[in-house]
């Protein structure tokens, strides 16, 4: 891949007819190496995030060892790349096959579940063909938790409730030979007390079962920074964690697990749209709803932007996107900030489409067709650089002290 100092090089150099992705590998390794070093437990990376082989790699170099996969294919592709990585299928509805094929062929011995059925599934798929149970499983039941401190809701679809998980407990005990819970506080946790109050759950099930319990897996969440959406640090989260962590009645052994997606890949990319037409304060631009841009349409979402032409000179005005499809839908509300001259035929570029951004292009309608370049300048925010300013300082976050 070309590599360049930053998007406007890039435009300079190709003038691009379709979007490019721009990768910073240096984001990504930082990001790594910020949760491999700081976080009191083992971070696994959630490779739905982001599932690109170069990041994958990235990753990898820098310390992570694990990865949360969700489905076979993401069981292959990540075994296919990672001989080495340990894999923990963390996806509660699995097929049989799926969970055959990832024991016996690629070496995963964790699974999480949130039914009686599943574990029995689970129990089933692993046993060998003569008839002896797998000795060597990591069994992590789900515990259903509030999303309300976070933008994206986790909590309607998977994990068993509180009232429901002494009997699950119980029974996944007898068939592991490390029992865990886990949970998800939903995307973009923007208060630590997300994962404080999911704690509070795990102590009352454990309590409740008085089972003892070897793993507890915090799951993802952990947040990124978007217009509008100034996290505390992330040694705040860290911080809290540990210590809930560690007033639990567990083991002496037990082990802290986190499973971030977002917070490990949003800085590694970002994208460079043109300007194909302006109407008002619309722009229409080359990738949107079925593109990069998925969230930024259905979840309205707020990406950084900025105008990569020299000559605008007027302040900036609030625009709204629509993408390159026939369809409605493709609309991106924002409002995104950029100077009011901007038209038909300038660049924008896109930033923090690392997760959940780059992962999710279609080629619907005949679009999604991409360049890519490698960049070295930085990402449009960061929250490992240790230069932003401290949002607590601002009323605006739910302050820890
Ligand atoms: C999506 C997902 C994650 C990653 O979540 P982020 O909010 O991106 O950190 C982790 N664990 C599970 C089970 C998930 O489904």
């Amino acid at each position: 891949m070309r590599q360049f100092p930053d998007a406007k090089a890039v435009v300079g150099a190709l003038a691009p007819d379709e979007p490019v992705i721009l990768t910073r590998p240096h984001a990504a390794a930082r990001a790594a190496r910020f949760f491999v070093e700081k976080f009191p437990g083992k971070a696994m990376y959630a490779v739905k995030a982001n599932p690109s082989p170069d990041l994958l790699q990235i990753l990898w170099d820098s310390g992570v060892t694990h990865y949360d996969v969700a489905s076979i294919g993401e069981v292959r592709l990540v075994r296919g790349l990672l001989p080495d990585a340990a894999l923990c299928f963390m996806h509660p509805v699995k097929t049989p096959r799926a969970v055959r094929e990832a024991y016996f062929e690629h070496g995963v011995k964790t699974f999480s579940l949130d039914t009686i059925e599943e574990l029995e599934k689970i129990v089933e798929a692993t046993t060998d063909a003569s008839g002896k149970a797998a000795k060597d499983l990591a069994l992590l039941v789900r515990l259903r938790v509030s999303s309300e401190h976070s933008q994206l809701s986790l909590a309607a679809k998977f994990g068993t409730d509180l009232t429901d998980a002494r009997p699950l407990l119980q029974a996944t005990r007898q068939h592991c030979d490390a029992l865990g819970i886990c949970f998800h506080v939903g995307s973009q946790a923007m208060t630590p007390f997300a994962f404080v109050q999911a704690l509070e759950r795990v102590r009352a099930a454990i309590a409740e079962a008085a089972v003892t319990v070897d793993i507890v897996d915090v799951g993802g969440g952990f947040p990124s920074v978007y217009p509008g959406m100034e996290p505390p640090p992330l040694e705040d989260y860290f911080a809290l964690i540990h210590r809930h962590f560690e007033a639990l009645p567990i083991s002496y052994s037990a082990e802290l697990w986190a499973e971030p997606g977002r917070a490990l890949c949003a800085e590694y990319s970002s994208i460079i749209v043109r300007v194909e037409k302006r109407r008002d304060n619309e722009l229409y631009i080359n990738d949107g709803a079925y593109g990069a841009l998925f969230d930024a349409a259905h979840v309205a979402w707020r990406f950084p932007v900025r105008a990569l032409e020299d000559d605008l000179i007027k302040p900036e005005a609030e625009f709204a996107f629509y993408g390159p499809t026939c369809d409605d839908a493709d609309y991106m509300a924002g409002p995104f900030l950029l100077p009011d001259d901007i038209k038909a035929d300038d660049y924008i570029e896109i930033g923090m489409l690392g997760a959940y951004g780059a992962a999710m292009k279609t080629a619907f309608n005949g679009f999604g067709a991409t360049e890519a370049a490698i960049v070295t300048d930085e990402p449009m925010a960061s929250l490992y650089r240790g230069d932003r300013p401290d949002p607590r300082a601002s009323d605006n976050v739910v302050s820890l002290r």
